[in-house]
């Protein structure tokens, strides 16, 4: 499941500062959402599990009103390393553009992760500076060519952390 062949293959590493990554070793629970302003701007949510950084890309970003189920596309395991990673990817290289950390914490799962991950109902809770509470991934169901490239949906559970007024990608910061 953790496998990190993907993500070098795409990049080259003598022209982007992303890192090349360690092997996958033992796992944490720190999860990351990167703001990546490639092509198209889109929020890439990191969770860490079995040593490696299981990544869906989100167009549109999450939501705290449960009601919005955003589209999200699962991208290839990432290393480790990348959960601190911010700079700029060189033009013309794999994910061109800027990122940031845009917000970071730990997560934990409701259920089996793996399980879950691979029937396609993911269950998952988060305590990051921005997101917080239940959420769930499920998957879109067709058989996708590349199965790294899996459609997802992204949306929040109902409970106290969820907001249907505020738009957490635009919020300012609470002081
Ligand atoms: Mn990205």
């Amino acid at each position: 499941m953790a496998d990190l062949g993907t993500y070098r293959k795409k990049r080259d590493f003598s022209k982007t500062a992303e890192p090349a990554g360690s092997e996958p070793t033992s796992s944490g629970s720190r999860f990351v959402v990167h703001k990546h302003s490639a092509t198209a701007d889109h929020y890439d949510l990191r969770l860490e599990l079995d040593g490696v950084l299981k990544s869906w890309a989100v167009p549109k970003g999450p939501s705290l009103n449960p009601a919005d189920k955003r589209f999200a596309a699962a991208t290839e395991d990432h290393p480790i390393d990348y959960i601190d990673f911010e700079g700029v990817i060189p033009e013309g290289e794999y994910g061109g553009g800027p990122m940031i950390v845009w917000d970071t914490g730990d997560w934990a799962p409701m259920g089996d992760p793996r399980a879950d991950l691979k029937k396609g109902a993911f269950k998952f809770r988060l305590w990051g500076d921005k997101l917080k509470g239940g959420w769930m991934l499920t998957r879109l169901k067709g058989k996708p060519e590349d199965k790294g490239k899996e459609g997802w949906l992204l949306f929040k559970e109902h409970d106290t952390a969820m907001d249907t007024k505020t738009d957490i990608l635009t919020a300012r910061p609470k002081a």
